[in-house]
């Protein structure tokens, strides 16, 4: 069977569906998702409640009114999280399912993208421009690609990094990619699995801070974890030409575990239980209370990972369009670029603003019927 679109959306997850979304309307599009469902990450982020923004992104302002415009409200909380009204993830697909259902669109799902060509005529050729054949053996025709199928982060939720594959095939360039946003190992921790702290986490490179973050750390059997912990993870990375092993070995962490107290503070006192939970307390005395070594061992893989560091080079992307510098009509978005920022809604910020411009440079190809051959 065959399907003729003008533009085809390859990955029915957070960029996929903003862009299908906001396409023109009159424009024929079709969503190849692999899943058996739309959105299955973004029913899983934020911890079910999905943290789809932040202040902090210069961009929120346009996401916030793009959900608005399609009826969902969001808050942000007193760290500038925005999260929807209602405190469910869920909400936040159905929105984006019914923005799609009321485009011109073809939802294909438990459908994977297993090759993408380059079909040759012009815009205006019966071939289209681009062949992509899938696993239910459809093959869609369409003028425009957008490659929105996501990182290797997570690959339960169906991001196994078929998109690194398919942009290759085309010749893009993919950085080194490496799980990210994830606990660190440090080691036999059991008896601490399930505690958790208020502190402050430095990383340490070659015994220099290279970075502190605050907040909540969690402990693991083998390390430690949280939002804190995570936000040091791009930082442990190896070198080119050097094995993760001899990077993890130059890194340490050193932790606060009482950062509201001051070392004369802490002086005054005969123990660490009473600032520390008593599992913790025996574990770590008064003296080490402000700062605590930790070695690094290395950092959890992809399945626990929330991101992938690396991606398709921007050099070869358009940023004001999404459109592939090296194929006209072929475009990107989403986690899929060497584009990744910390937790907090930053991901997602940047999944919504690249699918959202992408769409509109699409809508902008497809009305003007502009030429595929460069
Ligand atoms: C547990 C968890 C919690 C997170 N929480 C947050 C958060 O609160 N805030 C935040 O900003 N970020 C969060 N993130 C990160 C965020 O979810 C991602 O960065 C974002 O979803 C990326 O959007 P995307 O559209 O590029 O990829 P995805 O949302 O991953 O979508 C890609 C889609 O493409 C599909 N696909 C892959 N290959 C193919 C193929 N060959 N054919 C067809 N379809 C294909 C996949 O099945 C998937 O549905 C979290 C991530 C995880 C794992």
């Amino acid at each position: 069977m065959s399907l003729r679109v003008d533009v085809c959306i390859i990955g029915g997850g957070a960029a996929g569906l903003a862009a299908a979304a906001s396409i023109d309307r009159g424009i024929r599009t079709c969503v190849i998702e692999k899943n058996k469902i739309l959105g299955r990450k973004i029913l899983a982020t934020g911890g079910g409640r999905c943290n789809l923004t932040n202040a902090g992104c210069q961009g929120h302002g346009a996401t916030l009114d793009f959900f608005a415009s399609h009826g969902l409200q969001a808050f942000p909380d007193e760290e500038g999280r925005y999260y929807p009204y209602s405190g469910r993830a869920a909400d936040v697909v159905r929105t984006l399912e019914e923005a799609v259902s009321g485009a011109d669109c073809r939802v294909l799902t438990d459908c994977a993208a297993e090759s993408i060509e380059v079909t040759g005529g012009g815009i205006e050729a019966a071939d289209a421009g681009f062949r992509i054949r899938t696993s239910r053996k459809e093959t869609v025709f369409a003028k425009a690609v957008l490659l929105a199928a996501g990182g290797k982060a997570a690959p339960q939720f169906g991001t196994t990094g078929d998109g690194y594959r398919l942009a290759k095939d085309l010749g893009h360039h993919v950085t080194r990619l490496y799980p990210i946003l994830t606990g660190i190992r440090c080691g036999e921790l059991r008896d601490l699995k399930g505690i958790r702290a208020r502190g402050r986490v430095t990383l340490l490179k070659d015994g220099a801070a290279l970075a502190q973050e605050s907040g909540e750390i969690q402990f693991t059997e083998d390390g430690i974890s949280g939002i804190c912990v995570f936000n040091l993870t791009p930082l442990i990375r190896a070198e080119d030409g050097e094995a993760p092993q001899e990077a993890f070995k130059r890194c340490c962490l050193e932790l606060d575990l009482a950062p509201d107290f001051t070392a004369e503070e802490i002086a005054g006192r005969t123990s660490s239980f009473g600032i520390l939970t008593r599992e913790l307390a025996d574990r770590v005395d008064l003296e080490h209370i402000k700062a605590w070594r930790l070695p690094v061992l290395g950092i959890k893989g992809w399945r626990d990972a929330q991101c992938t560091a690396g991606g398709i080079l921007l050099e070869e992307i358009h940023r004001d369009t999404m459109e592939s510098a090296l194929i006209p009509g072929l475009y990107f978005a989403g986690e899929i670029l060497d584009i990744q920022g910390p937790c907090g809604g930053y991901n997602l910020q940047n999944a919504w603003e690249t699918g959202m411009r992408a769409a509109k440079a699409m809508s902008r190809q497809i009305r003007e019927g502009r030429s595929l051959q460069p």
